[in-house]
């Protein structure tokens, strides 16, 4: 009886992510809000990028 398959995704809580493209670098990269296209969206690196140079 081997019908646990990998359906994809922790145990646990599921996060809701969205697929998004970086404002910075173009990356395609998966972020855990909704884009609503209003505000720019940046990936994990850049992200830590802009909190690292501050202003
Ligand atoms: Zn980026």
């Amino acid at each position: 009886m081997v019908y646990r398959q990998d359906g994809g995704g922790y145990s646990g809580r599921p996060r809701e992510m969205h697929k998004a493209v970086c404002s910075d670098c173009k990356k395609e990269c998966e972020v855990p809000f909704k884009p609503s296209g209003d505000r720019p969206i940046y990936c994990k690196e850049c992200f830590a990028k802009r909190k690292d140079a501050g202003r």
